[in-house]
């Protein structure tokens, strides 16, 4: 089965897990140490918190920003449900926001502007299938209204740059995305108190941690803030380390397939709208193709299924779930409940080479001629 994304794990991930058993100290470290800096390197940033989640990096980076009860948070619908359930986390309330258009399936700022109101506190952006919104027109944006700009980069890991845009950003390592540490993520802040006091709301709001207090002989801390258990371990920060150095050459090796499926699929389907394609800074983290508005997506999936083909669709929109349906006025974002009606991802990881690509697009191609 072609799967639509695979973790590349090998023998230097082995060797460095290992190293972190043999030496004992298995959480908080001087390898969590070295990978928040490694992490902060590639993006350009002077530092990076590390933590157990995305989830969790967003969740600190709204709290960290004193975002809370009463406060609106603008964010798309058409991203993974985490970044509006961190909303609820940190008390506030998320306010759904529609895509520009199909061919640039980002947040639109036309209904951005339109929905904010005197309660808008915040903004997340989410880079979807890493190609990076538009960083000026979101800043001057965020600027103008006096708004807090997070940015949701779990797709953008290893662009340069990403995570930059404004106060703070979180990024995620799970097994799916371009690089991974199985359970993981990184929260940068622009501003270094705001970082700090990330760093102290990871773990539990203490003044210090078990590896400071063994080399600075003070025996106590203190607790001054509410804060969380969002730890990253060793052997985690271990694995990291080894994927961060490999993580340029898998993302060109991303963008080399995503434009060979821009060629092949202009050719063999010419009925399929492919996204994104004026070229824009990018991780190439998924390939989402829109199908003819006509096309029945299950019965094709079920095709692709047959030949060896894994195919998923990102996403179902936020505000479509039950849970959000319930609970939250529900919107009409016309653009993003075509996409995601539309939308298929095809296969796109660094394993696989250009006749993948080629027999994709060729399924693709027999499938929607019924
Ligand atoms: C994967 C993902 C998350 C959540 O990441 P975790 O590390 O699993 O918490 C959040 N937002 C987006 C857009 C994602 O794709």
């Amino acid at each position: 089965m072609l799967l639509v994304s695979e973790p590349i794990l090998g023998d230097e991930e082995k060797a460095a897990l290992s190293d972190v058993v043999e030496c004992g100290w298995i959480t908080m470290g001087e390898r969590v140490r070295a990978f928040e800096q490694a992490f902060a390197r590639h993006h350009g940033t002077s530092d990076a918190v590390a933590v157990n989640s995305c989830t969790a990096a967003l969740h600190l980076a709204l709290e960290g920003l004193g975002v809370g009860p009463g406060d609106e948070v603008l964010v798309p619908s058409l991203t993974f449900v985490a970044t509006a359930n961190s909303v609820l986390y940190a008390g506030a309330t998320p306010v759904f926001i529609d895509i520009e258009s199909l061919e640039i399936p980002l947040m639109s700022i036309a209904d951005a502007d339109a929905k904010c109101t005197t309660k808008t506190k915040a903004i997340i952006i989410m880079h979807y299938a890493g190609y990076l919104a538009d960083r000026h027109t979101w800043r001057d944006f965020a600027r103008s209204r006096g708004l807090v700009l997070i940015e949701d980069a779990a797709h953008a890991a290893g662009v340069y740059g990403a995570g930059t845009f404004g106060d703070a950003a979180a990024f995620s390592f799970y097994g799916n995305k371009n690089m991974t540490t199985a359970e993981g993520g990184v929260v940068l802040a622009a501003d270094d108190a705001v970082l700090a006091r990330i760093r102290q709301m990871r773990g539990h709001g203490m003044t210090s941690g078990t590896r400071e207090r063994l080399s600075s002989r003070s025996p106590t801390y203190d607790v001054t803030m509410l804060g969380y258990n969002y730890r990253l371990d060793e052997l985690r920060a271990a694995i990291g380390l080894v994927q961060l150095k490999n993580l340029e050459w898998w993302n060109s090796r991303r963008q080399e397939l995503t434009r060979r499926y821009h060629r092949r699929l202009s050719e063999d389907c010419p009925n399929v709208l492919v996204p994104f394609q004026v070229p824009r800074d990018a991780a190439y983290h998924i390939m989402p193709v829109i199908l003819p508005s006509s096309a029945d997506r299950a019965q094709i999936m079920g095709k692709l299924r047959d030949a060896e083909i894994q195919t998923t669709i990102h996403y179902p929109p936020v505000h479509s779930l039950s849970f959000y349906r319930d609970r939250c006025s529900s919107p009409r974002l016309s653009q993003t409940e075509e996409f995601a009606r539309r939308e298929l991802t095809l296969p796109l990881h660094p394993k696989m080479e250009a006749w993948h690509v080629d027999r994709v697009a060729a399924e693709l191609a027999r499938a929607l001629a019924g």
